[in-house]
């Protein structure tokens, strides 16, 4: 099992396999993506031989990120790939659903077993607003879909924003009252790119927290190779709540995860001060000379990420690395 110098385990990798996204996200691409290299983007070889290194490493959790990851048309492949590792019990992707009906029976064949979807308001001109597409419809049809698949676990990414969407919390609230998917209310983190934007919107987790706690909802007992997420239930509501709020006190303690980028770097911390570059051993085809390099490395991972100090490292967004 890949383990730190501070005792935290890794069994949990965040694998990027794309930095292309459709989207525009306020706080991510208000621009829209702009490509800054030549796209060359984890092959599927690649994607199996990292996730045969990572699997023999201890890794059992493998999320497909981006980016928008449903970009790529062979995702259902990589999901698959991913799948049938010895070692990975679990695969998982985030994505911004925007073709979600369409997409959803092939990553079910392929053998997804968990879906992380974003949604950042469940008003349509809202929703268009904030990501510059007139998608939630399209988008809150395939949940519904998903929420039929008895072995899918299904969880909704809220970045919640002073002046875009904070108002809707109760909305949210009422929204997963009969619903059986986990809402996580993840708090805005200032990246290289967003320091104005964030500076105007970011919520402090602490207040949703307040909120929750004072509305009835309950912290659930964290399980010991829980991630940082603080979970919440409620006596009368079918859905959950997680918190995810990096700027907590001890946020990085239970860090559990590994990230790969799509040009196949390895970033030991979301906001860490550069990647290092696997490629080179990738295509010499030597799995022990990547889980050796990657154990060395591992060596290195701070204790914490430096956001507190505005230290964002090479993250300039988040569809960079994934989240
Ligand atoms: N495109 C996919 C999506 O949006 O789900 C996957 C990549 S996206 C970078 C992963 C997650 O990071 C999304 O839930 C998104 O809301 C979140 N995210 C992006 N930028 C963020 C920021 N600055 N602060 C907090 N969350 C952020
Ligand atoms: Fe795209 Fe996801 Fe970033 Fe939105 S948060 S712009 S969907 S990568």
């Amino acid at each position: 099992m890949l383990t730190d110098t501070f005792g935290r385990r890794f069994y949990y990798l965040r694998l990027s396999i794309t930095d292309v996204c459709n989207f525009r996200c306020q706080y991510c691409l208000p621009d829209g993506y702009q490509c800054d290299h030549d796209r060359k983007f984890l092959t599927l070889p690649e994607i199996k031989l990292f996730a045969q290194t990572f699997a023999k490493l201890g890794t059992e959790k493998i999320r497909i990120t981006g980016g928008e990851p449903s970009l790529r048309k062979d995702l259902p492949d990589i999901i698959d790939t991913c799948k049938q590792t010895d070692g990975i019990k679990k695969v998982a992707i985030t994505t911004n659903g925007f073709k979600l009906p369409e997409h959803l029976p092939s990553w079910l064949e392929a053998g997804l077993d968990a879906l992380n979807v974003s949604i950042d308001s469940l008003d349509t001109n809202q929703f268009k607003l904030i990501t510059g597409h007139n998608k939630l419809n399209t988008i809150l049809d395939g949940l519904d879909t998903a929420f039929a698949e008895e072995n899918l676990t299904v969880k909704i990414n809220t970045v919640l924003m002073r002046q875009f969407n904070f108002g809707e919390l109760e909305r949210f609230l009422a929204w997963i009252k009969s619903r059986p998917v986990s809402l996580r209310f993840i708090e805005l983190m200032q990246t290289g790119d967003n320091a104005t934007f964030f500076g105007e919107q970011h919520v402090r987790g602490e207040t949703i927290k307040e909120y929750l706690l004072k509305t009835g909802w309950l912290p659930a007992i964290k399980d010991k190779t829980a991630g940082p997420a603080q979970e919440f239930y409620h006596p009368d509501y079918v859905g959950k709540i997680g918190l995810i709020m990096p700027y907590s006190k001890d946020f990085c303690q239970s860090c559990n995860r590994l990230r790969i980028s799509s040009l196949g770097k390895l970033h030991l911390c979301l906001f860490a001060e550069q990647g290092h570059d696997l490629r080179p051993l990738l295509a010499e085809n030597d799995a022990d000379a990547i889980a050796d390099r990657i154990t060395a490395l591992l060596g290195d991972k701070k204790v914490s990420h430096f956001l507190h100090e505005k230290l964002t490292g090479a993250t300039k967004h988040l569809s960079m690395l994934g989240g």
